[in-house]
């Protein structure tokens, strides 16, 4: 399996994400969440159209749930999921809001202003994790994919199992340090407050499991 770079100005974005000194960090949350429902409603749209899809609303959720033993906070959905290519375009590239904004900005000065004015979706999940795992699987195939990375140093693609069709997204919280505190982001409480803070409008439901104490 060999490992796939970054490109040049994901890899600047990521950088600031890894280092931000960022005092939101639990926006990350948000731009999951928001990826999540936007996966569902593709799936939504596709149905209105298509005639051999049919979109039963309980079957479309997103579920948020947290590991304190093995430190990893997940959030599945039910969505349209990502295809190898999509994977590959998708997640080693900025998205297009992101990657103009950075542009206009170009000598951007701090992560602040990139963040708090623009969003920049999956690779704020950096702010909170040192790894990342994203399996998937699309509306109509039968392949499953894993993309997993640690931050600058690249990805990597391959093919696993899963069941059903829908992204599950594993965020592997980082360790506390003397100054920053990570552990919030597996308390149900806190985790509980960020949605409502951020995701109150998502019209899908939320679910949420915390394991562990
Ligand atoms: P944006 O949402 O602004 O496009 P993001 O960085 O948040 O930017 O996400 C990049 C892209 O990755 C999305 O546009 C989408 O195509 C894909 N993506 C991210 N999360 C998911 C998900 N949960 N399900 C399906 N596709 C996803
Ligand atoms: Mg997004």
């Amino acid at each position: 399996m060999t490992k796939k770079e970054f490109k040049a100005e994901s890899k600047r974005l990521l950088e600031m994400m890894i280092n931000s000194i960022y005092t939101q960090r639990e926006i990350f949350l948000r731009e999951l969440i928001s990826n999540a429902s936007d996966a569902i409603d593709k799936i939504y749209y596709k149905a209105l159209s298509d005639d051999q899809l049919v979109f039963n609303k309980e079957d479309y959720y997103i579920k948020v749930t947290a590991d304190k033993e093995r430190r990893t906070l997940t959030i599945t959905d039910t969505g349209i999921g990502m295809t190898q290519e999509e994977l590959e375009n998708n997640l080693g590239t900025i998205a297009k809001s992101g990657s103009l904004a950075f542009k206009n900005e170009n000598e951007a000065k701090d992560g602040h202003n990139i963040i708090g004015q623009f969003g920049v979706g999956f690779y704020s999940a950096f702010m909170v994790a040192d790894e990342i795992t994203v399996i998937t699987k699309p509306l109509g195939s039968d392949e499953a994919y894993k993309w997993e990375s640690k931050g600058v140093d690249g990805y990597t693609i391959e093919p696993c199992e899963k069941d059903s069709v829908g992204t599950e997204i594993i965020l592997t919280i980082k360790e506390n340090t003397e100054d920053d505190s990570y552990d919030e982001y597996l308390e149900e409480y806190r985790l509980r407050a960020i949605i409502k803070k951020y995701s109150d409008f998502i019209r899908y439901p939320i679910k949420m499991d915390v394991k562990g104490q």
